[in-house]
């Protein structure tokens, strides 16, 4: 019976776990120009064919059902607020990578982020705000049927160049002429969040011309697409970047400049402070630095961050040209009768210069050398310098304009129109006046938009600055005030105090509380010395701890008395013991 009838198998058929939603595939990992996150949530709202808004909202929901008790929010701001940060290293990203991977089931969307340089690479001066793209790339991927997306590459400030096309990426719409926002409710890979325009389309008038392979810009955004390439096989031990890049800098500053950081610093153009940082380990360079650095000397990004020795790595004939060529800026000697006919000159001016604006121009690097060729000439610009502060008085006649009123309004409307506008009374100043009322009354309107655009600028500056002082709050240890204050881009620790007393007030606490359960453990690790047989010298007990005798002796003074009084009784026991032996010896003889 059983050989006739074949039986059937009743067991259910195991189904592997369905993702909630469609497990898009990432596109370019591991290359200069994979995708990045935001992209890949507007392709995902593609391929749902609903608007990115919709997506995002749904998202968000799941993530507060899946994790009630965290009551996680993966972002405070509202959809269409969504800004490149979430492809950066901050906690957003890892928030979107977690949401994003539960509804997909990918395990690979961190790379589509810098989350790989987490602990290397600071948020500041990461992303743009808005949205930028290289139409060439848009119209070669549309027109060979691939995929449209948005590589990472371009979201990043540094990179102004498509390394493809050799061209500026460009952030404004050839159909409505406005930059639009990295998310917007009705975005969609390759279009306009405003209008919904192709822009692959090339903006009206002459294309932008090629830029040349050999340019600091290209360099840069070649040098940032390595970067990116090369986050799959960054190594996951925290700290790895870091000790990479510190011995690698090593290696440069040894190999090209015999250890001399001043000079090193000198020649990438940077200040001495941030190279010695560097050194010590103390912070990381910005990612702007770090490409800079790699321009400069023309070494690849990957040389700095991989673990062998960039020795191995550089093609160090290479390098050296550029360096030997490289000579400090030497001040030529001249002649004192010169110099003194240059400050007279200086005499006449008007606005009268400061004396150091004079040293500048004159090549000299402070006013000592000024005042060294002559004292009192030097002494009359300086006064001259004073008195321009206060009004010329009225008889000695009416006073002479200035400026027209068309060149201060054009000064103001450039101002305005740059990123970061220079203030008011700063173009008042340069422009020859002693006060900006002359500015104000004719252009209150412009006035109030640079101080409204520096006041929002400060304002976004501070709020980057606030998350980076709650980071550091979370580290364990807890890093200095000094530290903190490096990696927020000042040298003076006050700012601290300044902007988040109540952060600081409980970073010192931490820190404190820090200092003290080490000096507890260090106290038990030198008392545990009291009782080892045979009994150590204290300057032995120190150099296993790391400390110094002096400080030992002022922090731990009974321990310390001890140790030095064990030390000497074994030691006249041993000096005991040899005479004894010495004394028997005649006598076996
Ligand atoms: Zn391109
Ligand atoms: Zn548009």
């Amino acid at each position: 019976m059983a050989a006739i009838l074949e039986s059937w198998d009743l067991t259910v058929p195991g189904v592997p776990p369905r993702s909630r939603f469609y497990p898009l595939e990432p596109i370019g990992i591991g290359t200069p120009l994979v995708e990045s996150l935001t992209s890949y949530l507007l392709r995902l709202a593609e391929a749902h064919g609903v608007p990115v808004g919709v997506l995002t909202d749904e998202l968000q929901r799941g993530a507060a059902a899946s994790l009630p008790s965290s009551g996680l929010k993966i972002c405070t701001c509202p959809y269409r607020l969504l800004a490149y940060s979430v492809n950066g290293v901050e906690e957003s990203a890892v928030k979107w990578v977690y949401v994003l991977g539960e509804a997909t089931l990918r395990e690979d969307l961190n790379h589509l982020t810098l989350l790989a340089f987490q602990d290397f690479l600071c948020s500041l001066s990461l992303f743009r705000r808005f949205r930028t793209w290289c139409p060439a790339c848009y119209e070669g991927w549309r027109a060979s049927g691939r995929s449209v997306y948005e590589p990472l590459l371009w979201s990043l400030r540094v990179a102004s160049v498509c390394p493809l096309h050799r061209r500026s990426l460009i952030s404004v719409c050839p159909h409505c002429e406005r930059p639009m926002r990295p998310i917007m409710s009705s975005s969609r890979p390759g279009y306009c969040g405003r209008c919904g325009g192709w822009l692959g389309d090339m903006p009206d008038g002459p294309l932008p011309e090629e830029v040349s392979p050999a340019s600091s810009n290209y360099w840069v955004s070649n040098a940032a697409g390595e970067l990116l390439a090369l986050a799959p096989r960054t190594r996951a031990r925290p700290g790895a970047l870091r000790q990479a890049f510190r011995e690698n800098l090593e290696a440069c500053v040894v190999r090209l400049f015999r250890g001399n950081g001043t000079q090193f610093a000198k020649f990438i153009g940077c200040t001495t402070t941030s190279v010695y940082n560097w050194r010590n380990g103390a912070v990381t360079p910005r990612i702007d630095q770090l490409l800079h650095l790699s321009d400069r000397l023309r070494i690849p990004t990957a040389a700095f961050l991989t673990a062998q020795s960039s020795a191995e790595a550089v093609d160090w004939k290479a390098v050296r040209p550029a360096v030997e060529g490289y000579a400090l800026p030497i001040l030529l000697h001249r002649p004192s009768e010169e110099i003194r006919q240059a400050l007279r000159l200086v005499l006449g001016e008007r606005p009268a210069p400061s004396l150091s604006e004079v040293a500048t121009r004159l090549g000299y690097r402070g006013t000592e050398g000024l005042r060294r060729v002559s004292q009192s000439l030097c002494k009359r610009i300086t006064d001259r310098y004073k008195k321009s502060f206060g009004p010329e008085p009225y008889y000695n006649g009416p006073r002479p304009r200035i400026c027209r009123r068309r060149k201060i309004e054009a000064a103001l409307k450039a101002a305005l129109a740059q990123n970061e506008p220079e203030s008011v009374p700063h173009i008042a100043r340069r422009l020859g006046y002693t006060s900006s009322g002359p500015f104000f009354k004719p252009f209150p309107a412009l006035c109030r938009a640079i101080y409204l655009k520096i006041a929002r600028r400060k304002a976004a500056r501070i709020r980057v600055m606030r998350r980076m002082v709650e980071k550091a709050l979370r580290q364990n240890p807890p890093p200095t005030l000094r530290a903190l204050a490096v990696q927020l881009g000042f040298k003076d620790k006050a700012v601290i105090g300044r902007y988040f007393a109540a952060s600081r007030a409980q970073l010192l606490a931490r820190r404190k509380a820090l200092a003290k359960k080490q000096a507890t453990q260090l106290r038990r690790e030198l008392h545990r010395y009291t009782w080892v047989k045979p009994a150590p010298s204290l300057a032995e007990v120190c150099r296993e701890l790391g400390l110094k005798p002096v400080t030992a002796s002022r922090r731990f003074p009974r321990d310390c008395r001890l140790l030095v009084s064990r030390h000497q009784r074994r030691r006249r026991t041993m000096a005991g013991l040899r005479r004894q032996k010495s004394g028997l010896r005649p006598s076996i003889c």
